[in-house]
This record gives structure tokens, sequence and C-alpha cells, in this order.
């Protein structure tokens, strides 16, 4: 018996070795029959050594059976020696079984019989002596101590299985990358750890207090559009109204429900168009919020739960909210994220026709402005002919009235024909049809051009200029343009210096470039006005005279000849526009 005790690992082995050696070794009794504890405080046969019934069949209850009740209360075997004057035995079960003398010994594991065993023969007594009854009652001790290994071994076992169930959830979690990986790994293991397919997740909004139907196994009875339409139709799992819904969400506790209409809880109309007989709702909770349910109905039968479970099953929801909330959370993102590149998208496609349009009236004004200023040109040029011949005295001498009134109309045609210029020289460079004639110049040359047509000027506003400029240098440039962007900086100078103001001219290199510098002691440039002083038409007081386009134009040329343009000034101080050439390339050649 110790040997097999300590070998076997499996309750129905131990007690047939129980029965059989109580049986046919120790009493030699003819009948041994072992009896197991149920739920309700009954005792149902579970092995005999050769009953003539059988066993599974009888059921021992403690409330009507006077003998059984002793044995349990006492925790001690009993012996009735003769039935007929003893009689505290059910009589259905000595009638049944011709018991004419009967012992009873109780399993006890923990403190808890959680057996009975009886010995008796078949229409005869039996005639125990005290060493055969001390000896059984030692054999069945021995027999506890194996069942509660047993037990300690299959709860230990059982645990294992849990924890290894978990631990394999916890690795498929980790692997599931998008949100249907995370539920159907969700729906796999609350399958097996309750062995219902029908698994229902709904989704709880605080605000509103109300739950929504969010995604149903797809091993339920039915499909998740059925499962959401049944819903629609009528079923507001609203916390408020649902008792059960409210518990598990308030106290974030999983409750399981053998018998629904049992129980005044769960929403009997839902319980009846799902045909749910028991169910386990389960909170799914992240960061210590819940944010859903888990409902896990059995269709069929009356289900119960020992706390055990409910713990296990309340664990493996633990343990996928949080991924489940990750992956919402990663979804909802997902969506948001879509619809914001969509709405992009569009605003884009509405940004690039309006930038289509808007380079196209460009063109359609940058045009308008080069055919204008062209038109412009020839009856300027014919009036300014016609002024020449009138200053010359070609027809005559003029008088002294006539001589002025010619030399006011020759200054305001050369500014409207230097204006109309400038004017078509930006709408060339506006369309890309601007060309460079570059040829090879003394640079020196172009700041003494400068220099000679700028100086009637600073002459009637006695101010100084000064040159300094140690370049003796040749290069390869638009001669007219450079001179035309020396000149655009020297008027400014000039316009924007007041009277017996200085300006300064310096011109340096190194071995990549040449930089020219202009300097003035005038009116400086404020500031906030200094970054839009380079662009088109702009002027910071708005000037009468000139076009606000000179800036623009010298940039456009000094950048098509490879070089950059800037400035710093001061208000009320005076400013500075720097530009450079560069040397080498095609545009160099030193002499
Ligand atoms: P315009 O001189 O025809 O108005 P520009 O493009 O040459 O156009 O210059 C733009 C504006 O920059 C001028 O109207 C003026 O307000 C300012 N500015 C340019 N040069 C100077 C300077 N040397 N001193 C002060 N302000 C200047």
């Amino acid at each position: 018996m110790t040997k097999i005790i300590n070998s076997r690992f499996e309750m129905p082995g131990i007690l047939k070795v129980l029965v059989d050696a109580i049986a046919d070794e120790i009493v030699q009794a003819d009948l041994v029959g072992f009896f197991l504890k149920q739920p309700d405080g009954t005792y149902r046969g579970y092995t005999g050594n050769k009953l003539p019934v059988d066993i599974t069949e009888l059921v021992i209850d403690p409330a009507q059976d006077e003998f059984a009740k002793y044995i349990i209360l006492n925790k001690a075997s009993d012996y009735i020696s003769d039935t007929s004057k003893d009689q505290r035995a059910d009589p259905a079960k000595l009638e049944l079984l011709k018991i004419k003398s009967i012992l009873g010994l109780p399993v006890i594991v923990d403190d808890d019989v959680i057996g009975l065993v009886f010995v008796h023969d078949f229409g005869k007594p039996m005639d125990l002596t005290v060493e055969q009854r001390e000896v059984t009652e030692a054999f069945v001790n021995m027999a506890s101590v194996a069942i509660r290994n047993i037990q300690m071994f299959e709860q230990t076992q059982d645990l294992l299985n849990r924890q290894q169930l978990l631990l394999d959830l916890t690795n498929a979690l980790s692997k599931s990358l998008s949100i249907n990986d995370v539920l159907s790994t969700c729906f796999h293991y609350m399958k097996a750890s309750t062995g219902c397919g029908d698994i229902g997740i709904h989704l709880y909004n605080e605000q509103e207090r109300i739950l929504t139907p969010y995604h149903l196994s797809s091993t339920s009875h039915f499909t998740e559009e059925e499962w959401k339409g049944i819903h629609k139709q009528g079923i507001q799992l609203h916390i408020d109204k649902d008792l059960l819904f409210h518990e598990v969400i308030t106290t974030k506790k999983a409750v399981a429900i053998p018998d629904v209409f049992a129980d005044p809880r769960p929403n009997h109309e839902a319980c009846k168009s799902f045909g749910i007989q028991s169910m386990i709702l389960i909170p799914l909770v992240a960061n210590g919020k819940v944010f859903g349910a888990v409902a896990i109905p059995d269709i069929h039968k009356k289900k119960v739960y020992t706390d055990n479970e409910i713990d296990f099953i309340q664990s493996i929801c633990d343990v996928t909210a949080t991924a489940l909330s990750n992956a919402i959370y990663a979804e909802n993102l997902d969506l948001a994220v879509k619809q914001r590149t969509a709405e992009l998208q569009q605003a884009n496609l509405k940004l690039e026709e309006l930038v289509k349009e808007l380079r196209y009236l460009n063109d359609l004004k940058s045009d308008f402005i080069a055919s204008l200023s062209h038109e412009l040109r020839t009856p300027i040029t014919a009036i300014k002919g016609t002024i020449d011949i009138f200053k010359r005295g070609i027809l005559g001498e003029l008088n002294a009235g006539q001589r002025d009134l010619i030399e006011t109309s020759n200054t305001a045609v050369e500014r409207l024909l230097d204006q109309v210029n400038e004017l078509l020289d930006f709408a060339k460079l506006e369309n890309g049809k601007f060309e460079l004639m570059s040829e090879l110049v003394n640079f020196k040359d172009i700041v003494d051009e400068a220099v000679r047509i700028l100086t009637p000027l600073t002459e009637k506003k006695k101010q100084t200029i000064q040159v300094k400029s140690e370049v003796q240098r040749s290069l390869k440039l638009d001669k007219q343009r450079i001179l035309q962007v020396l000149l655009n900086l020297l008027y400014n100078a000039n316009k924007f210096t007041p009277e017996g103001g200085e300006i300064a001219i310096e011109i340096g290199e190194d071995h990549e470039k040449i930089q020219v510098e202009v300097r003035d002691t005038g009116i400086g440039i404020p500031t906030e006005k200094q970054k839009y002083i380079f662009q088109k038409f702009y002027q910071v007081n708005n000037q009468l005279r000139g076009t606000g386009l000179g800036l623009a134009i010298s940039k456009q040329l000094i950048e098509l000849h490879k070089g950059s343009i800037w400035f710093s000034s001061i208000e009320g101080k005076g400013s500075v526009f720097s530009f450079t050439l560069p040397i080498g390339g095609e545009n160099h050649e030193s002499d």
C-alpha cells in the first residue's frame, strides 16, 4: 500500500487499491465502497470492489443517514455489528445491499471529511475483531495522506498550468502588433480559461456612462454584426440602469452569475435575446481606469465558477487589458493621423491650385508690365529727342524762361525713362528672359564711371564722395548691369542722406571674390523694416520718387553674376550696402 501510495498520483488508482486491499486482505468483506464528498454536502459512490450495483448511482445524504452523520460529526469510524438492533443507517441501503453489519470510516483531509468508506458483507454479518477494525482504520488513514498528496499535486499542477497559460498569453501579446492580433489573442486565451466561446468586449464611455459593443469572438454562436444589431435594437448598457455592469465597472471586480434569471442584477431582456443561462463579467482595467468589460456568457448551461477560476479569468483579463488599451489607443491615433493626412492632402491640392493661379497671374502681370513699358519707351524717347533738339537750339535760340522750362521737362522725361527702363528690367528678370552680356572689364573703370555720373547730384546736396580701392582687376561681367547696381546703391545713398552728408565706396578682394561697400551717413532704415528692403515695390516711407524696384533688381542682377548682396543700417546714423562678385570660373581673368 505504501509503495502504491508513493508511486501513483491519481485518485482512482489509489482508491481501487484501498478498497481491494480492505476487501481481500484485511477483513475479507464482500463489499467495500468509497464515497466522495460533493459540493452540496452529500457523498456519492466513487469506487467499490465488487458491488452488485453501480456504485456511482449511490448517494449518501447525512441528513437522512444517521450512521454517516455520526461518523462525519465525530470524524471517527464506527461499527454496527447488528443492523437489526442499531437502526441508524439508511434502511433503503440496508435493504438494497442486504447489510447485516457495517463498518464506516471517515477519510479526512485537512480536517475535512472528504470521503466515507463502508465495509460490509452481503446477506450475512461480518463479526469483525477490534484488531481488524484498527488495521482497516490505519489503512484508510494512509489513503487519506495519499489523497491529500494527490490533491496538493493536482493543485500545484493546476497552478503551473495557469502560470504557463499566463506566460504564453504575455508572450503572444508581445508579438501581437495590430489590434486584430491583440483581439484574437485575447479571445483565444479567454476561451482557454473559461471553456466558453462566446466572448464579447464592450468599451466604456466614462462621460456618458454607457458601454458599447466593440468586438465579438469569431467562435461565438452569433456573428459580430448580429451581436451589434441585437444591441442596437434596444439593449442599452447604461450603468445607471444595468446593475450588473454598474457593479463590475464601479468595483473593478469580476462578477459570476450561475443562473441569470434567478439573479436580479443582469438585464433579463438582454439575456433572453441571446439565450444566456449563466455568465461572468470581467472589468478591463488599464492605468487604474476601467475602459471596458468582457462578457463571457454560457448559452447551454448554468455554469458555476469557483473563486479560484474567477481569480484566474480576472488575471487573464488584467494582462490583456493593457495590451488592448494600447492597441485601441494606437488604432484611434492611426485613424486621427489618417484623417489629418487626408485633410492636409486636400489643403495641399488647394494650395497648389492657388499657387498655379498666382503664378499665372504673376506671369500675366510681368508680361503686361513688359509690353506696357516697351510701348511707353518709344514715345518717351521721341519726346526726349524733341526736347534735345530744343535744348541744343537747333530750331532757334531759346530765351531764359524757355530754357528753364525745357530743362525741367528734360529732367522729368529722363526720370520717366529711367523708371520705365527699371520696370522693363524687372519684368524681364521676373519672366526669366533676362540675359547677361558679359565682357572682360576693369572693375575700377565701372566705379569711376558711377562716381562721375553721381557727382552732379552729390554736389547739389553738398555731400562728399570718397572712393577707396586696392583692386586693379579685370572681371568678366555685364558692365552695364553692374554699373546699374552701383548707381542704384549710390542714388539711394544720395537720396537718403541729408545735405552735407558723406558717401564712401570701398572695394576689397580676397582670392575668391571682390567685395564692394557703399556707405552713407543718411537716415538709415528702421530695424523692423529691414527685412522687407529687398522685396519688390517696397519703400520704407512710400517716397514719391522711385519705384521701390531698385534693390529688388540689384539683388537679382548680383545673383545672376553668382554674387550676393546684403546691408546693415542704423536708423539716424546711416547704412552700408555690400555686394560680392566671385573671381574665378568663367567670370574671371586677371591682368
Ligand atoms: P526706391 O529707391 O526706388 O524706392 P529701392 O528698392 O532702391 O527703391 O529701395 C527701397 C527702399 O529702401 C527705399 O524706398 C528706401 O526706403 C530704402 N533704402 C534704400 N537704400 C537706402 C539707404 N541708403 N538709406 C536709407 N534707406 C534706404
